[in-house]
């Protein structure tokens, strides 16, 4: 296993809409387990391929126990509900915005053996869900939202709120 570099807005692969994965090989697996390697190193809650510059439909996302979710050629099939909250990205970093989105969502996908399974995950991980599979489109949730603040600005607000 190995780090994979993530790339950050302004990439031209963060733009673009991947292929479906057809092997379900080593190669994807190498791809899965590095995905899994990189995003507990940078302590994000999901990673998709493009992110590190390969443009297949891969995707991994951290659960509410902490496991990791691999999706491979995952489809949004149902969302309900909304939440509003604040939302960041491995590839802007530093940067955070306000973004509204399902508050449950349940997606399908395929394991790294070609598999097909239905995941289902509510708060967080029903955001990361929809986060995510935009990536896979070429969006970032920068485009949901008006106004990006840094950390500072809101350590700042929180502490007039307090
Ligand atoms: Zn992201």
């Amino acid at each position: 296993m190995s780090l994979r570099t993530i790339l950050t807005q302004g990439d031209p692969a963060l733009e673009k809409v991947c292929r479906p994965v057809e092997q379900f090989d080593q190669k994807l697996h190498d791809l899965l387990d590095d995905m899994k390697e990189t995003l507990i190193d940078s302590n994000g809650v999901g990673l998709a391929a493009p992110q590190i510059g390969i443009l297949r439909r891969v995707v991994v996302v951290m659960d509410s126990e902490d496991n990791m979710v691999e999706l491979v050629n995952p489809e949004m099939i149902a969302s309900d509900g909304e939440q509003t909250g604040l939302e960041g990205c491995l590839s802007v970093p530093g940067k955070y915005g306000v973004v509204t989105r399902p508050a449950t969502a349940t997606v399908r996908a395929q394991d790294r053996n070609g598999n097909f399974f239905e995941v289902s995950g509510e708060g967080i991980v029903a955001r990361c869900f929809c986060h995510e599979l935009e990536h896979l489109d070429g969006h970032l949730f920068v485009e949901h939202t008006q106004r990006l603040y840094t950390v500072e600005e809101l350590e700042a607000m929180e502490d007039e709120e307090a």
